[in-house]
């Protein structure tokens, strides 16, 4: 008999489970609380222009890297433009210097030497670094959960060649790394590469792998904004039979005698199935729709103690400009202001700006969208959030300062602005359901980085978890291959090989 899913939350994870179930002969809905398809990858309109709230890079944007085929999939990429950009971003110091952090590694490491010929030694063992994970053998065809022994043993046999290198990489933060710098603009400028704050933990190993994918051309830039991506995989699983439900926010999953049998949506409706997954915020999954009753230790410790990817102030304006001078960037310029300003509660110091001159797509011709980003804390967030009126001045405080430090930037600025958006930690969390607002679930770091999680609660049948919650570090590729691990893992246990098609 054909058994039946019940998939939690329409994002890139829960619609690549839907996509990988029916493509095994499971008959799967997708519940989800928001209109539309995507989660944290989505993209909204304002007055004529679209503001992509999510992709920078999609890893595996071109067939050179392993997940193009999980992509292919799930119908993602056919026909879709990428770009790949020749700078992942800018940096500039208070003296009008800048390091351009250049994705060819060549040219980067040519230009990081003008800059600092005394690092030479530092700078060839960076780009040394990169160079070695351009051939990093990821491993996303097969969910550990399910290896062999075999398995085990290829996959040791494949990594070998690499463990001495993560051990070392995976260990060094990017600002220790930075330290390593004698000149004083490169030592400060390189720990300013992931540019969002609570970063400082960031593992070097991350960002050698990035800058790789980069190189390669294989992080590119999809066009048509992440909402038009997710969407894509929406076609692929309708046109595989699958169901979507959306405006159904499920407060409950439904448990008899240990086995997750279905879930309760907030109308009061009851929905049964023979397996439920959920892709939805951790957090509200176990502590909420499961009253916290599966749950051990180690789980309760990731919620009580790790830090999650600090939510963002995000700022989208669209100005009647071209900006066709400046340059195109993997995640923008980051500047030094002329004097620090308070946003969200906080000191700011840089700015850092990111143009959309390479979508045509995204605004209206000879006009573009342009996003600041801060990081920012969610308790601050909630506690205004709950004077609707002190909430709302404080984001139209934002934006006009936001357009005053661009305006002396950018002189005019000010005048061709058409539109202006804030979303706020709250925003992230109304429309995703995200715990804390954040975006990325936990932060990653060179704790978290290797780190595995359970897909399934201890003591519950049937159940299972996919998604940014149990990946640490989040990411739309991590989300495309949670959904596969998880429909791997549930077929072994029927004992079905898994299967995949790509249309
Ligand atoms: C500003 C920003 C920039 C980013 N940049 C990049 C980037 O450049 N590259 C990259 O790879 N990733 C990027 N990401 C991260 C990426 O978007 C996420 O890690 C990924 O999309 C998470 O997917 P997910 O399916 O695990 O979770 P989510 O997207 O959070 O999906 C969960 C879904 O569950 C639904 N849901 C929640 N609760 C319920 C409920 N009770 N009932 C029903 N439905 C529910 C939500 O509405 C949502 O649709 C960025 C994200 C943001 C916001």
């Amino acid at each position: 008999m054909q058994k039946s899913i019940i998939i939690i939350g329409a994002g890139i994870a829960g619609l690549s489970a839907g996509c990988y179930g029916q493509m095994n002969g499971y008959k799967t809905r997708i519940i989800e609380m928001d209109t539309k398809p995507g989660g944290c990858c989505t993209s909204w309109k304002r007055r004529g222009y679209t503001i992509d709230g999510c992709m920078h890079w999609l890893t595996g944007s071109s067939p050179r890297n392993s997940f193009y085929r999980l992509w292919e999939e799930v119908g993602a990429v056919q026909g879709r433009t990428m770009i790949d950009h020749e700078e992942y971003a800018r940096i500039e110091g208070k003296e009008g210097k800048v390091f351009i952090v250049y994705t060819d590694i060549n040219r980067l490491e040519r230009h990081m030497k003008e800059l600092a010929p005394e690092d030479k030694d530092v700078i060839e063992e960076f780009a040394k670094g990169i160079r070695t994970m351009i051939h990093f053998p990821m491993p996303v065809e097969k969910a550990p959960e399910i290896f062999s022994p075999i398995d085990g043993l290829k996959m040791i046999f494949k990594m070998l060649p690499y463990l001495m290198f993560m051990r070392k990489w995976g260990k060094i933060t990017i600002q220790d790394f930075a330290r390593r710098f004698k000149n004083p603009f490169l030592r400060q400028a390189f720990a300013l590469i992931v540019n969002l704050q609570n970063r400082s933990n960031f593992p070097m190993l991350a960002m050698l792998v990035t800058l790789a994918w980069m190189d390669q051309k294989t992080a590119g830039y999809p066009v048509g904004g992440s909402l038009e991506f997710a969407r894509a995989i929406e076609r692929r699983y309708l046109a595989l039979g699958g169901e979507m439900h959306y405006k159904s926010r499920v407060v409950k999953i439904l448990v008899e005698n240990d086995r997750a049998v279905g879930v309760r949506l907030a109308d009061g409706s009851e929905h049964r199935s023979d397996i439920v997954i959920s892709a939805a915020d951790g957090h509200t999954t176990i502590f909420d729709m499961m009253d916290g009753k599966y749950i051990n230790d180690k789980i309760q410790g990731y919620y009580d103690k790790l830090p999650v990817t600090l939510p963002v102030i995000y700022i989208a304006l669209g100005v009647a400009r071209s900006f066709e001078e400046m340059p195109h960037t993997v995640t923008g310029i980051d500047y030094p202001l002329d004097e620090p300003v308070t946003i969200g509660g906080q000191e700011r110091k840089r700015l850092g700006v990111q143009m959309y001159n390479f979508d045509p797509s995204l605004a209206p011709a000879g006009k573009t969208v342009v996003k600041v980003m801060f990081a920012s804390d969610y308790e601050y967030w909630k506690k205004l959030k709950q004077d609707p009126e002190r909430y709302k001045a404080e984001k139209e405080q934002i934006a006009d300062q936001v357009v005053a430090l661009l305006d002396r930037r950018f002189p005019g600025f000010a005048a061709q602005v058409e539109m202006r958006d804030v979303a706020t930690p709250m925003t992230f969390e109304r429309y995703t359901g995200n715990w804390q607002g954040t975006f990325l679930g936990w932060l990653i770091s060179t704790k978290t980085l290797m780190m595995r999680m359970s897909k399934t609660l201890p003591g519950l049948k049937n159940f299972y978890m996919a998604g940014q919650w149990v990946e640490p570090g989040g990411s739309v590729p991590t989300a495309v291959m949670s959904g596969r691990n998880v429909t791997q893992i549930i077929c072994k246990r029927d004992k079905r090989s898994f299967i995949t098609t790509v249309p």
